[in-house]
């Protein structure tokens, strides 16, 4: 479906391991001063100083986690960091490094390997982090990345998912729901391929949520607004599995309940449209999509005026005591219970 722009083919044989290395990692350059050693030793060495250290890691696997006969590979590297990035802004915390690790079979040429690191590199300049290691390995199957992220953060600012209140407010960042969408129409244009290769698919009323899906953005921009607003979230954690199933998370380690109000969670309008066209409620797809990667978090209500009116910040329910369980109240006003149903639930499903 992807279009081979790269029709050189170097093989992985002819570099060597620690060819490939150094060819991959060239373009790294060091952006932190807590970066002391980088690249190059038997392991990398940071100072950061006295704050606390945030670390996280996440393993990619081909067949399993992406689909390389729509994902670019460019795509793919960005998005392998920005996963990671993403879990370290859910701490409140700021990224600094990553490390980058991968296991990769010979059918892939070193071109190929190259639009990976390029989308690795992107993400790196964008976020202003640095590359400080990682291994090389062949497989013999698949290809297989794990990134794992670096990020510090002050003592009294780190946020767990355990600190929500009764009468907290619960709030979302963005809209989501549209990654998820995007992944349906990626898949059924797969299956039209595999039928007419020669059908050009028109994807210009699904450019937002295929973009969505391609290339996420993790929201530091939503860490430094909290910081300019004053405002320390009393639990956060980052939607990568499904509204319902993050919340739940929020919840059971507060200790507390929550209503969720399905006429406040944030929808694009290309998600809506899709929605009814794939005949899906758009809210199933909002409460047990995933992949979004926007921040869902608790705020004490004194905070309210602080949020209130933010175009990023959208109000969607509240937090209860235990007792009163885990509801969506819906536009017809009933609550239904709040289940667990994560975005691989659901594609085991279809
Ligand atoms: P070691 O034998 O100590 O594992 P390697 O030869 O695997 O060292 O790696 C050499 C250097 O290159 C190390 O600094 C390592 O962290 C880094 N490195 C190895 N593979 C990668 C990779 N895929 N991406 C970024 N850095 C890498
Ligand atoms: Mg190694």
């Amino acid at each position: 479906m992807i279009e081979d722009k790269n029709p050189q083919r170097t093989s992985l044989e002819q570099l060597g391991e620690f060819g490939l290395i150094e060819h991959l990692t060239k373009n790294f350059d060091v952006k932190h001063t807590s970066t002391l050693k980088s690249i190059g030793d038997d392991a990398a060495v940071l100072d950061h100083k006295s704050n606390q250290i945030v670390v996280t890691t996440d393993l990619l696997v081909e067949n399993v986690h992406f689909d390389l006969s729509y994902v670019p590979l460019k795509h793919l590297g960005y998005k392998a960091v920005i996963v990671n990035l993403s879990d370290v802004y859910a701490m409140n915390a700021h990224a600094s490094q990553i490390t980058v690790s991968i296991a990769v079979s010979n059918r892939f040429p070193l071109e190929a390997l190259e639009e990976l690191y390029a989308g690795i590199e992107t993400a790196t300049k964008i976020y202003n982090i640095d590359v400080v290691g990682g291994d090389t390995t062949s497989s013999t199957t698949g290809l297989i990345i794990s990134v794992t992220a670096i990020g510090n953060v002050n003592k009294e600012d780190v946020v767990l998912r355990n600190g929500a209140q009764p009468n907290d407010l619960v709030v979302v960042t963005g809209d989501i729901g549209a990654a998820y969408m995007g992944l349906q129409v990626l898949e059924r244009e797969k299956e039209v391929f595999k039928v007419n290769p020669q059908n050009q698919p028109d994807l210009d009323p699904y450019t937002y949520i295929i973009e969505r899906q391609l290339k996420p953005e993790a929201r530091k921009d939503i860490i430094e607004l909290l910081k300019q607003l004053d405002v320390k979230p009393t639990a956060m954690i980052d939607i990568s599995d499904g509204l319902s199933s993050e919340i739940m998370h929020i919840c059971k380690q507060s200790d507390v309940g929550v209503e969720i109000y399905e006429n406040k969670i944030p929808l694009d309008p290309q998600v809506i449209s899709t929605c009814e066209e794939f005949k899906i409620d758009s809210t199933t797809i909002a409460l047990n999509g995933g992949e979004d990667y926007e921040l869902l978090m608790t705020v004490a209500q004194e905070d309210f005026p602080k949020i209130k009116g933010n175009p990023n910040l959208t109000v969607i329910g509240y937090i209860t005591e235990k007792a009163r369980g885990m509801h969506l109240i819906t536009r017809g006003e009933q609550a239904i219970p709040i289940i667990a149903k994560g975005w691989n639930a659901m594609k085991n499903e279809a």
